[in-house]
């Protein structure tokens, strides 16, 4: 098969931790006979040295006609001035926008090796396994107005929240159907008690939940929600929830698990996929070789299964992660404490090995 991608490093650690994941997906192509073409192109802050524009046409172009994109992450403490239109997240939210990814699949596993690196205790966290489905192209972070007025001062900032039913609906099925390919258990996340968007939210849930009534519904508000991810985190199954609910959730799940270095996404519902770890540019960290590129190299596995329906590829990359961490090999973040750690190259280069192995296995079993 070919597996054409349209790769954007972007920003502070994203480059570091992209160029793992690509080495991953070029020794998997090479163990599997799939031809692979990488184009490389600029987002976010990169965008804007080079061009002045964070989402510049040749990128945008490029994505659209690829399989599907990979991206790193966007952003640094140099562009916090900049307006709105001109920050290297708009470039991302628009590059969203245009591909028309609707819903953002995240998953947050807890991987026995990792237990012990939770902020919370080894009982509480074992056995999570959370799927969050977030609505990725509606709410708060796109709806009209959106300004800052009036003098310094005496300003005033406007965002606003909007969702229509039928956004609401289309990622809602996304997430009963992933729901019935999991434990069957769904959580509706919402501010029912307070916001009108979550009251429209709460009704068109429940209104498509009657369609799958093999999925157990249930609904929570956000800040009980949360409450509840860090006091029993293996309850859940399916959060489905939307834009910005499903970004802090997210976050705090990633935490849950070990480090927000470990979680990838995919967001699809369009026809090219987008694949990125939930993480950010992380500024703190870049340019040292220490981030942690496992949720990059997660994000290939569901680029590889969600936009190329090659299953047993995407389960090579995510055994061959699981036998890396089992094996203690750990990035700073995960490290436990008094032990070593790899570098990002050298963790990257542990999961390509265990890929070149266990694809020589299958080879193997299979003549
Ligand atoms: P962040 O996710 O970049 O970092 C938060 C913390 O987690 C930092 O301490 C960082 O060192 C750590 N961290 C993140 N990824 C890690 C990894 N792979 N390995 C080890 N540690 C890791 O969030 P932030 O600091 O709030 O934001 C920094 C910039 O990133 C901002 O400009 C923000 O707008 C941008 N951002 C971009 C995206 C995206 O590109 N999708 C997402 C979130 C934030």
């Amino acid at each position: 098969m070919l597996i054409k991608v349209t790769v954007l490093p972007g920003d502070g650690i994203g480059p570091e931790v992209t160029k793992q994941a690509v080495r991953v997906l070029e020794g998997l192509a090479a163990a599997f006979g799939h031809e692979l073409t990488c184009t490389q192109k600029d987002i976010g802050g990169a965008a804007l040295k080079s061009s002045k524009d964070p989402l510049p046409n040749d990128t945008l172009q490029a994505c659209l006609s690829s399989g599907a994109v990979l991206l790193g992450a966007v952003g640094g403490p140099s562009f916090d001035s900049f307006p709105s239109h001109l920050r290297p997240e708009s470039g991302l939210l628009r590059l969203r926008r245009e591909l028309g990814v609707f819903a953002n699949l995240r998953p947050a596993t807890c991987y026995p090796s990792l237990e012990d690196c939770s902020p919370l205790r080894a009982d509480i966290v074992k056995g999570t396994d959370i799927l969050i489905v977030r609505e990725l192209l509606g709410g708060i972070y796109y709806g009209e107005p959106r300004l800052i007025q009036g003098p310094t001062g005496d300003r005033s900032a406007t965002d606003t929240m909007r969702y229509t039913e039928k956004e609401i609906e289309r990622v809602a099925r996304v997430a009963f159907e992933l729901a019935r390919s999991r434990r069957r258990n769904l959580v509706s996340v919402d501010k029912a008690n307070v916001l009108d968007c979550s009251r429209l939210w709460r009704d068109v849930v429940t209104r498509i939940s009657q369609d799958y009534v093999d999925v157990k519904t249930s609904h929570m508000y956000v800040d009980s929600a949360a409450m509840a991810l860090v006091s029993h985190p293996a309850d859940f199954d399916v959060v489905l929830t939307e834009n910005m609910f499903g970004d802090i959730l997210s976050d705090q799940a990633a935490s849950v698990v070990g480090s927000l270095g470990m979680l990838g996404s995919a967001s699809v519902g369009g026809p090219v996929g987008l694949y990125e770890p939930i993480h950010g540019s992380a500024p703190d960290i870049a340019g040292q070789n220490i981030a942690n590129p496992v949720g990059a190299i997660l994000s290939v596995a569901m680029l590889l299964r969600h936009s190329f329906k090659l299953k047993r590829e995407a389960s090579c990359v995510e055994s061959s992660v699981a036998g890396v961490l089992a094996a203690g090999y750990r990035t700073r973040d995960v490290a436990k404490h008094g032990h070593g750690c790899l570098s990002t190259e050298e963790i990257g280069g542990k999961i390509a090995e265990a890929i070149r192995v266990a694809a020589a296995c299958t080879e193997n079993v299979a003549s």
